[in-house]
């Protein structure tokens, strides 16, 4: 029987491969560390606010990690059950079908090129069929706006189109399509219900791709994949003369759910990076939100699918990332826990990190970043310890808004990500939100929930409740502070945030 399941982990700035075993371990080298291989590719700044890659750079970059892998690894082909993938999501390419060559380089989420267009989506009244529908709130990161920008800029892609030569996928889609390609067989176009609900024109409710937002957008369906459960055989991949079954595909927040083995209504995981991304399973309801929250799509099987909640602190980590580069009060972002822990508060002092804005619940653009509450006492301490509070904050925030709309009052939340490591802020959220915050001993959960979704659809593990059983806490962190304190230092937080508001002009 084979023992290994492999997982591809396809990120922003990075290609990632980790090879996970029976029991959920990361298969380790000679010198008994875990082996990951990673490779960095290239990010492409056209102009200001515009973000590209080289899909053939993302390929490339992803296929040869895998090599390395297992080669590095000495794992043959032969003991590899199944491929998992998990994306950087929403980023949208474009290639012939023919060729198998981009008709245009991917447009990454993050860029904002097509702001134009969502207004005029918005100023043809369909903005609330957009929310109602597919779940989100307009903007141009999701990917319709991009397929439409490409469709209508780059010369005489909408006729080839048209006449059936031109593909849309996501960056899943495009990496099956590649990898099931070649010698001869006929690649798959296809995607998972997790891609295809950031897509925007993706109808989360009757799990079909909607007319009415590809005719506005002027998207001929020809050029889109085929949907289905995140959990399902996608096509296989002929890796070293070894047909392996692509058995798992899904976006990497959703991933990370499953990862964190949030099979549950009311079960949630945060992921703390750059970003920090807040997902709670609302089970088979989807939830739409009033407070700015966006719903999508849980990764599943072929059953019922459930849905998610999801908010985002757009600068999580990266305020640690400001105190270190710019700042530069701290070498490295795990000195912050040292001097955080070196004073008993902040002494009334908060960092409001809005530096591009507020995301939900607050939804202001024009917010900026402010630091209050200065006396003759204040310390870089106090700012270092503000700082890494401030990502707490804004975690409770959106935890606040979910609890909202749900209903439901989360005892518990699963962390993972860069910054999740950091005691100091793991108790404080836990003192803020007073929930306990469980740390997993895998903290690779987004990699290990497309190995999972891969693993369960070819029998490789059980079912659910086989992977939940290789779920291992680390940490948990319980709550010890006092009520009356919290409710002082949210206010104080709160005051913070009206100040850092409607700012910029
Ligand atoms: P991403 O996937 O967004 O690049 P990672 O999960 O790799 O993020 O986490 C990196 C982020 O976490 C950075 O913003 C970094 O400043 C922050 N970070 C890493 N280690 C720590 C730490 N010990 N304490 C606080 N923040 C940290």
């Amino acid at each position: 029987m084979s023992k290994y399941i492999l997982s591809l982990d396809q990120g922003t700035t990075s290609s990632r491969v980790i090879l996970f075993d029976h029991e959920q371990n990361i298969v380790r080298g000679l010198k008994g560390e875990e082996l990951i291989e990673q490779r960095e590719f290239t990010q492409i700044y056209p102009s200001e606010g515009w973000v590209e890659h080289d899909p053939m750079e993302i390929y490339s970059s992803q296929y040869n990690v895998m090599i390395d892998l297992l080669t590095k690894s000495n794992i043959k082909a032969q003991d590899i059950a199944a491929i998992g993938i998990t994306n950087q999501r929403e980023t949208t390419i474009l290639w012939d079908r023919n060729t198998g060559l981009p008709v245009y380089n991917a447009i990454v989420w993050q860029c904002r090129r097509t702001s134009a267009i969502v207004d005029a989506l918005k100023n043809d009244g369909l903005g609330d069929y957009i929310t109602k529908t597919t779940g989100l709130i307009p903007d141009a990161y999701f990917s319709g706006t991009k397929i439409k920008w490409i469709l209508d800029n780059v010369a005489g892609v909408r006729e080839r189109a048209e006449a059936g030569d031109v593909l849309f996928g996501t960056v899943d889609t495009w990496l099956i399509w590649k990898l099931s390609g070649g010698m001869g067989r006929v690649p798959a176009h296809v995607t998972d219900y997790t891609n295809a609900s950031r897509t925007m024109i993706f109808d989360i409710h009757k799990l079909d791709w909607d007319d009415r937002l590809l005719d506005a957008l002027g998207i001929p369906r020809a050029i889109l994949p085929q949907v289905k459960p995140s959990g399902s055989v996608f096509a296989s991949a002929n890796i070293q003369g070894v047909e392996i079954p692509i058995a798992g595909n899904a976006g990497d927040q959703q991933a990370a759910l499953f990862g964190q083995c949030c099979f549950e209504k009311g079960e949630a995981k945060c992921t703390y990076g750059t970003g920090c991304f807040l997902l709670m399973n609302t089970g088979y309801d989807a939830v739409v939100s009033r407070n700015g929250l966006l719903t999508t799509v849980a990764a599943g099987f072929n059953e019922k699918v459930q849905y998610a909640l999801e908010g985002s602190v757009f600068s999580g980590g990266a305020v640690i990332q400001w105190l270190r580069d710019e700042m530069r009060m701290i070498t490295g972002s795990e000195d912050s826990e040292y001097y955080a822990a070196k004073v008993a508060d902040t002494g009334g002092l908060y960092i409001v990190p809005a530096f591009t804005g507020l995301g939900a619940p607050y939804w202001d653009m024009y917010a900026r970043g402010c630091i209050i509450g200065i006396t003759r006492g204040t310390k870089r301490n106090h700012i270092i310890r503000a700082s890494l509070e401030s990502i707490a904050y804004q975690v409770m925030d959106l935890l606040c808004a979910m609890e909202k709309e749900t209903g439901i009052k989360m005892t518990e939340l699963k962390v993972d990500g860069g910054a999740s490591i950091n005691k100091f802020l793991m108790q404080f959220q836990s003192d803020i939100c007073g929930s306990s915050i469980v740390r997993p001993v895998i903290n690779e959960t987004t990699a290990l929930g497309a190995a999972c979704l891969a693993g369960i659809t070819v029998g490789f593990w059980k079912d659910k409740d086989e992977v939940k059983t290789s779920w291992l806490r680390d940490v948990v962190f319980n709550s010890q502070m006092d009520i009356p304190l919290r409710e002082r230092l949210v206010n104080g937080w709160h005051k913070a945030v009206e100040r850092s508001r409607n700012w910029a002009e």
